[in-house]
């Protein structure tokens, strides 16, 4: 089930990713396609009505071999074309392309066989009886005399613009190529980019969903032990609270244990979701440490332990007292929770370059190599005898690494040397 849910979580982000660059590359070819397109015709349309200004004054056949592309059509009053001799060697469907009065001087585009003309279509407005033909164009274009061109009234100027299309054409498939190379890079790179961001994505999801699922263990079983408890009250209703203290008694352990692990959770999502701000206030440090320290030391003798303080500084540094207080608290119940009497828990407390070091020392049970990285998991804790008893729920130390990352400072477990664990803290203090 949870992998089908990501298959679709990451089909869905390779699909946004591919169908996003897609569009863009899209977008991108077109704009550079339509301006291709918009500059080729702007070239021809500009040759074209250059032309055109120039006929319009002065007829005359410009038809020369290095313009072959180019023809002049002159027209009398009637229609009837006056160069025809000029243009024989052009096919007769060109000179059927008739131009419109209404449509003068605007350019159009019209199909005539294979070929493709531009062409505009122009009024004549030269005083064509003072016109001269330039010297040689009569000779080049075996035309015996301009005579003909007196009675122009119209002229159409006709451009073959089949190899531009053909350059058109040719950009066009150029640009598919070109976009349908992209998006088989595109498919690659979000293929692997949707794989990359999922993986964060999947780690916190999983988390999470491990999070829900042993919070919700941890919740069953002192509920489950509290129904039992009461139901069994339940078939004695005669019976004094005195006769019955022992279900009472370990119902409200389990209560008060269901409040501490509803509190520590609360503590983490209320930190995941960064909604705890962190207070740091000015501390003298032996102060601050005999004020969190000295509770304990009775309750540790009380379990024939003995408490050892070390505070080797009496300087002052920035801290969020609460937040270290309930840190060193951790520290100092699972070291109290970990030894037998008998044992030694020590905490120093001293300034090592610029940073605050406090070590909980205990001789206690110690932590196996391969947990000593587990141990700051959820809910985590060593599968041992006695364990159970300790009462602990496994949030204690990933509130404590919370904590210390949220004053930006680092936490590790090592061996006593003489057995036990030994918890190093430092925080920097400026
Ligand atoms: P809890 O103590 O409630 O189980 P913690 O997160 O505080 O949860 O600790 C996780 C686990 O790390 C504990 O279950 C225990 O196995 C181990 N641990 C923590 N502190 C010590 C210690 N001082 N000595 C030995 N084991 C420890």
């Amino acid at each position: 089930m949870d992998k089908i849910v990501n298959r679709k979580q990451q089909l869905r982000l390779f699909l946004t990713e591919l169908i996003s660059f897609m569009v863009i590359f899209s977008i991108l070819g077109l704009i550079i396609f339509a301006r291709f397109q918009q500059s080729t015709y702007a070239n021809i349309d500009k040759g074209l009505e250059q032309r055109a200004a120039i006929v319009s004054k002065k007829p005359m056949l410009m038809d020369r071999p290095s313009d072959f592309k180019t023809i002049t059509i002159y027209y009398d009053k009637n229609g009837k074309i006056l160069n025809r001799d000029s243009l024989q060697r052009f096919s007769a469907s060109i000179l059927k392309v008739k131009g419109q009065t209404k449509d003068l001087n605007k350019t159009f585009s019209k199909q005539v066989g294979k070929a493709t003309m531009r062409g505009v279509y122009v009024k004549v407005n030269a005083d064509t009886q003072r016109h001269r033909l330039p010297a040689g164009v009569e000779k080049r274009n075996n035309i015996k005399n301009n005579d003909f061109l007196k009675n122009a009234k119209y002229a159409m100027v006709l451009q073959n613009i089949t190899p531009d299309l053909q350059g058109i054409n040719r950009f066009k498939n150029l640009l598919l190529a070109a976009l349908i190379l992209f998006g088989l890079l595109v498919f690659i790179i979000s293929y692997i980019v949707s794989r990359i961001n999922m993986k964060p994505v999947l780690k916190a999801w999983q988390q999470q969903q491990d999070f829900v699922d042993s919070a919700a263990h941890e919740i069953r079983t002192p509920l489950t032990i509290i129904q039992n408890q009461l139901e069994g009250l339940m078939t004695k209703p005669n019976d004094t609270i005195k006769d019955q203290i022992d279900p009472i008694i370990m119902s409200l352990s389990e209560i008060r244990r269901l409040n501490g692990l509803t509190s520590d959770m609360l503590t983490l999502a209320r930190a995941n979701s960064n909604a705890i701000a962190i207070k740091k206030t000015s501390v003298v440090v032996p102060e601050f440490m005999s004020e969190v320290l000295d509770p304990y030391q009775e309750f540790v003798q009380s379990e024939d332990k003995q408490f050892v303080i070390k505070t080797e500084t009496t300087q002052s540094v920035m801290l969020d007292t609460k937040r270290i207080n309930q840190l060193l608290v951790i520290l100092l119940d699972n070291a109290a929770k970990y030894t037998m009497p008998g044992d030694t828990i020590t905490v120093r407390t001293v300034i090592e370059n610029n940073s605050l070091k406090i070590q909980v020392m205990d001789t206690g049970q110690g932590i196996s190599d391969a947990n000593k990285k587990r141990i700051f998991d959820r809910f985590y804790r060593e599968e041992r005898s006695g364990n159970k008893e300790t009462g602990g729920n496994g949030l204690g130390l990933a509130i404590a690494a919370w904590i210390i990352k949220a004053h930006n400072g680092r936490i590790k477990v090592t061996d006593n040397p003489g057995g036990g664990s030994i918890f190093t803290v430092v925080l920097p203090i400026k």
